[in-house]
């Protein structure tokens, strides 16, 4: 067998860049004439789709949801990173780079993570134009808040709903190309199996589920976007329709899987609660730009808080232990994903969870209530404002800032969704 990526050759940061640039072109005369298969309209589908056929190619494309806008890529909320630099902070698309192959804990392509650092500038540009209402500061430029893994201000957001936002951008121009006639959209088809002819797609089988029929398509080129497989989990924060058919199809036609480990983690999501809980919900990781992570730092209050006697805010701040600040002091609260879902395993294993399961830790806002209230208030001129008076405005910041990711948590141990004190 063999293992072949497809990279180009040359010096990392210009492999793609010089690869574009010499690449044969297909005249406009010609792309009429070529018919591509695109399979999935999330993110991923429906923008290769718009853009397919943007460029003129006979596009068709499929998704077993009714309306490209249920694609899993709904689910999103912490936003979208991009090296824009927007904030001067440093930022830089090597260091987009660093960061993510960081993250990835050195398994992804290395020519492929940089080229991914290098059109996420454009991307940003391309999501605007397409109608995305990215979150903006009161001077109207694009505002940024920061995911897990880095140091810098780089993610862009739309509230607690990027991805809903994005796709229906990616919808919109989808749409355009359906109604201009270059692509067909077929909804409601499931992608039963590849065809290959000489050892390439050139095809797929799908059923019309609405009518039961199996129908064949051929094109030139299939693009397979069909989504992740987190649901090979028993319990996971994707929808149950992420069943992973389509790729395992193709793995079954010899297409090679690599590295399955690389299933996100994500260390906010909301406790699980009980026997018969099919999905997990997840809370946007953004959640830790202002939350502090932290559990009892004495086993007996952790015992008490699982059997509710016990208030988490009752805890004095001696006895809490904000373990990722105490681990990882350069990064703090917003170490990568994984890094920051071990160590709270860890420490519910070592008996300090909270929640009746003993699987949860607390994600506390006091103290940016407490940072952006003073701020507030300094801001509307409150001389020696009360602490009611700078609770109230800060949770007021906090809530416009996470909005509706704040709603998600009302069935965390602690009593209010934002505080712990
Ligand atoms: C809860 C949650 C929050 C997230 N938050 C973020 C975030 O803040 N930032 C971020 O960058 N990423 C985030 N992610 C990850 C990100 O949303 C996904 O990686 C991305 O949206 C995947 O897009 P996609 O187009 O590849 O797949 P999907 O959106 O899952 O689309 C798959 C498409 O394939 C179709 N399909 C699948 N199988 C078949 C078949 N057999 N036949 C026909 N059609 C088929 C489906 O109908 C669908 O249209 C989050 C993920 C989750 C689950």
């Amino acid at each position: 067998m063999v293992l072949k990526s497809n990279i180009p050759d040359g010096p990392l940061a210009s492999k793609w860049t010089n690869y574009k640039a010499n690449i044969p072109l297909v005249a406009p005369n010609n792309k009429r004439k070529l018919e591509i298969i695109v399979v999935g309209t999330g993110l991923a589908g429906a923008s290769a789709a718009a853009s397919l056929g943007e460029l003129g190619y006979n596009v068709k494309v499929f998704t077993y949801h009714d309306s490209p806008r249920r694609a899993h890529s709904i689910a999103a909320q912490g936003g979208i990173n991009a090296a824009k630099n927007y904030q001067n902070d440093g930022d830089s698309v090597y260091r987009l780079f660093y960061d993510t192959i960081k993250g990835g804990d050195y398994r992804a392509r290395e020519a492929n993570v940089y080229r991914l650092a290098e059109v996420s500038v454009d991307i940003i540009d391309q999501c605007v134009a397409q109608g995305v209402p990215f979150a903006r500061e009161y001077g109207g430029l694009l505002e940024n808040r920061s995911f897990g893994g880095v140091q810098v201000s780089r993610t862009f957001y739309a509230r607690g709903q990027t991805g809903q936002q994005l796709l229906i951008g990616a919808y919109q121009a989808l749409s355009r190309q359906v109604s201009l006639g270059t692509v067909k959209l077929y909804n409601r088809h499931e992608m039963l199996d590849l065809v290959k002819i000489n050892g390439v797609a050139r095809g797929i089988i799908a059923r019309n589920l609405l009518t039961g029929e199996l129908e064949r398509h051929a094109a030139h080129c299939v693009v397979l976007a069909t989504g992740g497989y987190g649901n090979v989990f028993y319990l996971s924060t994707n929808a149950m329709m992420c069943n992973v058919t389509a790729a395992w199809k193709s793995v079954k036609k010899g297409a090679l899987m690599a590295n399955p480990c690389f299933t996100q983690i994500h260390p906010t999501c909301i406790p699980v609660s009980g026997e018969y809980q099919s999905k997990l919900t997840l809370m946007s990781e953004s959640l830790r730009n202002d939350g502090r992570v932290w559990v009892p730092r004495r086993k007996e209050d952790a015992e008490l808080v699982r059997q509710r006697k016990l208030n988490g805010k009752d805890i004095p701040e001696e006895h809490r232990d904000y373990f990722l600040e105490r681990r990882y002091p350069a990064f703090g609260n917003l170490v990568p994903r994984d890094v920051a879902s071990r160590a709270a395993k860890v420490e519910c294993d070592k008996g300090h969870g909270v929640s009746p399961t003993g699987l949860a830790v607390y994600l506390d806002f006091a103290d940016a209530i407490q940072r952006y209230g003073r701020s507030e208030a300094s801001k509307l001129g409150i001389q020696n404002p009360t602490a009611a008076q700078i609770t109230e405005l800060g949770e007021k910041v906090v809530s416009a800032k996470y909005g509706n990711l704040l709603r998600c948590m009302k069935k965390s141990p602690a009593k209010t969704p934002t505080r712990c004190r």
